[in-house]
């Protein structure tokens, strides 16, 4: 479909939205990608009524009839792997070999949801009563809202979309206001893959309207959410008010411990993937690096270096590391941190400014911070940007401790080759995932995805982990009657 303002799906058809907003390629602000459809609170409503009323079939279905359609879409994903990252990088600003991994991504967690739903067992007990049989089954929860934020606009409505359709719920999907693009592409292929009217529905909009309308109407049994912190702790309070289920992934600020015997290449690639790639935009990215005595200044050094060959410009360019900030308002975001920084003692050793390219973009060089007080908002805050601070610390026992002194944790890196080490910080980090003698972004998709303190609440992501979020257990016991 070429249409322009795209639509929102709803109720199994293509709907104008009550207003429009266009798409603008951060790498070239001169380039529209297109207008993309705001629905209104009243549309957003009529969805959810929709995938309620869709909800009593589709919850009965055959799981190979779900296998065939996820499995449909998946191949088509990942046959459009390149045409979806292209539309990716133009309207987010990653680099176009990540996004279409990205999309492959994508299409793979597809495939993989398509076989899981064939894996809804249950369990059955001996009954402490004689007589009485006594079974665990699983159920799915009704309709799940799935809100998501801009960094992965392919992967992480794919990890949540697919597992809801797998396990029988519904969903209302609700995409960042900045990446309609590629929202809008992966609904039109999940619109043509054969689900009943009102098993899967888009509405583009805003948190504020579209999002609200989603996260307290009654009939929406759960939200699975992926954004910043101070929004998922609102979105959880009111799901929690109304008892609604909710899955939140929030936030990060993520250690990379190196320690004093560390290989130092492994260290400084790290740090550089880490860090920098994907413009730090990433909820795992290295924001802190926490570097013992003995390594810091070769380990700076070396960092510095491999920044200034990193080539910065235009998402689709084929030699570019770097692409551009997403938006103009996380380019000011940025550029605040590095000049309070500055101004509060730290000492800027690369980078840190807005740089220009051959269009007309949101370019800014990575930023390394050294000599960074504990306290300062660029090493307690998510700053969401490329841009990290060293922090020098005595020893091992100094470097987990600062590792843990966050509000949040999602992943903790250690690059380092003392096995006992590496035992102890993999036991003892405060964080959801650890990364040994690699970056701390940059997950396997299978395995689940989760967090603890301020980055995440609620079951884990992917893999079969989440099936706890997207399904509720029902237990029944059975007399023999008369
Ligand atoms: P955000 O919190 O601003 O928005 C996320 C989504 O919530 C968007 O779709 C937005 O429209 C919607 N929203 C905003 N206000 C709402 C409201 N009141 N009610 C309902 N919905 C509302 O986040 P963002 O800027 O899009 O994304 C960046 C954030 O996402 C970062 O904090 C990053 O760490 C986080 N993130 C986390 C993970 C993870 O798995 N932990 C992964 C990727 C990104």
């Amino acid at each position: 479909m070429t249409v322009d303002p795209f639509p929102n799906y709803i109720a199994g058809t293509w709907a104008a939205g009550s207003d429009a907003a266009p798409n603008i390629n951060p790498s070239d602000l001169n380039d529209t990608i297109g207008n993309y459809a705001q629905a209104s609170a009243h549309q957003t409503v009529e969805a959810i009524e929709c995938a309620a009323a869709a909800f009593v079939k589709w919850r009965a279905t055959s799981p190979l009839i779900r296998f065939e359609a996820l499995d449909r879409i998946g191949s088509e994903i990942l046959a459009r792997a390149d045409e979806l990252g292209d539309m990716l990088a133009r309207e987010e600003g990653k680099t176009l070999s990540e996004a279409k991994a990205e999309a492959h991504r994508a299409g793979h967690l597809f495939k993989y949801f398509a076989a899981e739903g064939y894996r809804t067992t249950g369990d059955i007990y001996q009954s402490l009563r004689e007589g009485v049989s006594l079974k665990v089954v699983r159920e799915p929860i009704g309709v799940v809202g799935v809100i998501t934020p801009w960094n992965f606009p392919l992967a992480i409505p794919a990890w949540k979309i697919a597992p809801a359709l797998a396990y029988g719920n519904t969903v209302v999907f609700k995409p960042a206001e900045l990446v309609p693009g590629s929202a809008w592409m992966l609904s039109d292929i999940i619109a043509r893959a054969g689900l009943p009217e009102g098993v899967f529905n888009l509405v583009m909009g805003t948190g504020a309207e579209v999002g609200e309308a989603i996260v307290t109407h009654p009939k929406v049994s759960g939200v699975t959410f992926t954004g910043s912190t101070p929004v998922g702790r609102k979105i959880g309070a009111a799901l929690f008010a109304r008892g609604a289920k909710m899955q939140l992934e929030m936030g990060g600020n993520n250690p990379l411990v190196v320690l004093d015997d560390a290989d130092l290449d492994v260290a400084v690639h790290c740090a550089i993937q880490g860090s920098f790639i994907s413009t730090g935009q990433r909820c795992t990215a290295s924001s802190r690096l926490i570097v013992t005595e003995g390594i810091h200044d070769a380990f700076v050094d070396r960092v510095c270096a491999a920044m200034k060959n990193l080539r910065i410009g235009d998402a689709r360019a084929p030699k570019t590391q770097i692409g551009p900030v997403a938006s103009e308002a996380q380019l000011t975001i940025n550029k605040s941190y590095v000049t309070q920084a500055v101004a509060e003692g730290a000492k800027l050793a690369a980078g840190g400014s807005e740089v220009t390219s051959k269009t007309l973009g949101h370019y800014f060089a990575p930023a390394l911070f050294t000599d960074v007080p504990p306290e300062a908002p660029v090493v307690r805050d998510e700053v969401f940007g490329p841009i990290a601070a060293v922090l020098r610390v005595p020893d091992y026992d100094a470097a987990l401790a600062a590792a843990n002194d966050s509000d949040f944790g999602l992943s903790a890196g250690i690059i380092s080759q003392d096995a006992v080490r590496i035992e102890h910080f993999s036991q003892n980090a405060e964080a959801g995932m650890i990364q040994v003698n690699l970056p701390t972004a940059g997950m396997d998709f299978h395995a689940p995805f989760t967090g603890r303190k301020g980055s995440s609440y609620g079951a884990p992501e992917k893999g079969s982990y989440c099936r706890e979020y997207f399904t509720m257990a029902k237990v029944v016991h059975e007399g023999r009657g008369r």
